[in-house]
């Protein structure tokens, strides 16, 4: 997890919809999902699958398309797309197969890509959001298919030359295909964000959008409520935030329902995202699939996923988000938003989970949310790399709570932990921080107090509540400014009374 992650865990917020500015209207928008795959090598040859900055080092006669070659499926991209469809509630078609999609393009020198096409390998699923008022929509899932991703033209700035790298053709992808269930930006990133922590909890995919191993393509379209047929829709193409995708979907509504109220017709295209000047712009007008003369590809045999595998995939399933969430509601007593930013990312999840396990205080989840994501944000480290492991964290919120240390000492061993990686009880005793510190300790000194001052006692219950200062003073003396005032003050109270 990277400082920026935890920078960006923001809550989905209520926002203005711009379609309340136009009640008549509403939106269908559909969403394809580019999910790079993190598989030790590419789809069909054993090029490593890891990033290489060295344009085309990286490549084979496979994955560089040169005639005669023979691809080989890799079996961990089929693994991947099954875990996927399963996690998302999809059937797992028993025999499919790949398909050759015609374009020609610098950058994918075979002049096709190898994908699916009408066999996809999973079909018909869906993923469950949380709406704004808490209730649960699911938006349905057409297909996940897998294919190949195609290399990459560079344009350079100095001169009028463009190169190819061809370092990425042949990575894996799964595309997540939905249907135009969603009917806002709020809804388009619940979605996204869910998606998102399903591949992530999975393990296939690093989630990284910057890079682009998380990407998505937005088909949208308005029409009148109550209209049977869908609107015409565009497609904005590879926005790699989910702030822009909210964005130019709140922009496109609108242009599209400007359109159509003034006598015009929107046209199928794709549009790209002007982040600068916020608007979206037509980059292409869309292919239809007859275009890419789709067929069979003949290079691959068929994929078999019999019931037995599917199982087998099943048992190996991970805990989910949205069923982590209600687990740590129920079991851990946090808040629904507290369970929301603790689920969205599985390493603080285990982090919390695994502090929580050696010492369950409700103060553990303040201090990993308030101090722990402070600390990696501050130190632009990721969990692995901080220092205060869960069970320092444990230990150093058991010794606040039970009253060993004060809170301005538990955050200077904080820190000190943060920096050396030291024990917190012996960074207490290092530091002469621990007060006099257990309640026991304090309750005896109470009780002297009180018996060696019979007046006063006498002064505070006849209702002169001042005198109360003159106790909490002489404990503190006593105690050399290392008492937990809190504590003092409710002993004293509690044994004044008596
Ligand atoms: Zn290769």
């Amino acid at each position: 997890m990277s400082s920026k992650d935890v920078s960006s865990k923001d809550k989905i917020e209520k926002t203005f919809s711009i379609l309340e500015n136009y009640p008549d209207y509403e939106v269908n928008i559909g969403m394809e999902v580019h999910v790079q795959l993190t598989t030790k090598s590419k789809i069909f040859c054993s090029c490593s699958n890891e990033i290489t900055k060295e344009p085309n080092t990286n490549i084979c006669q496979i994955c560089s398309g040169h005639p005669g070659t023979l691809p080989v499926l890799n079996a961990e991209v089929v693994k991947n797309a099954v875990l996927a469809g399963l996690a998302t509630n999809c059937n797992i078609e028993p025999v499919c197969y790949f398909a050759r999609k015609h374009y020609f393009y610098p950058d994918l020198p075979k002049g096709y890509q190898t994908t699916q096409s009408d066999k996809p390998i999973c079909y018909e699923g869906y993923l469950p959001i949380k709406l704004e008022d808490g209730s649960i929509k699911n938006i349905r899932i057409n297909r996940i298919h897998m294919e190949e991703d195609a290399g990459k033209n560079i344009h350079s700035n100095f001169s009028q030359e463009s190169f190819v790298d061809l370092n990425r053709a042949g990575t894996p992808l799964l595309e997540i295909v939905s249907y135009p269930d969603i009917s806002s930006a709020y809804e388009t990133r619940a979605y996204l964000k869910s998606l998102h922590s399903i591949v992530k909890y999975l393990n296939i995919c690093t989630g990284n959008m910057e890079d682009g191993a998380f990407r998505a393509d937005t088909n949208i379209s308005v029409r009148k409520k109550g209209a049977k047929e869908l609107g015409t829709k565009c497609e904005l193409k590879n926005i790699n935030s989910f702030k822009f995708i909210s964005d130019a979907i709140e922009y496109e509504i609108e242009r599209q329902i400007d359109l159509i109220e003034n006598g015009g017709k929107v046209q199928q295209e794709t549009r790209l995202w002007d982040t600068k000047n916020k608007k979206t712009i037509s980059m292409r007008s869309k292919e239809g699939s007859a275009d890419y003369r789709y067929f069979e590809e003949p290079d691959l045999p068929l994929i078999e996923v019999s019931q037995e595998y599917i199982k087998q995939i099943r048992s190996t399933l991970p805990e989910l988000p949205m069923a982590k969430i209600e687990r740590l509601i129920k079991e851990n007593g946090l808040s629904q938003y507290e369970a929301e930013i603790i689920a969205e990312d599985l390493d603080l999840a285990s982090y919390f989970e695994n502090s929580y396990k050696i010492y369950s205080s409700k103060n553990i989840i303040n201090w990993v949310l308030r101090d722990i994501l402070g600390l990696l944000k501050d130190q632009r480290i990721s969990l692995n790399e901080c220092k205060i492991t869960p069970e320092r964290l444990a230990k150093l919120v058991e010794l606040l709570d039970t009253g060993k240390i004060n809170n301005r000492g538990a955050k200077e061993v904080f820190e000190e932990i943060a920096l050396s990686g030291k024990e917190p009880s012996i960074v207490i005793k290092e530091k002469g921080l621990e007060q006099i510190g257990s309640v026991e300790d304090i309750e005896k000194i109470v009780k002297e107090i009180i018996d060696s001052n019979p007046d006063n006692v006498a002064l505070y219950k006849s209702g002169k509540d001042r005198v109360f200062g003159f106790f909490v003073g002489e404990c503190m003396k006593k105690l050399q400014g290392k008492g937990d005032p809190k504590i003092i003050q409710d002993l004293l109270k509690k044994y004044l009374q008596n």
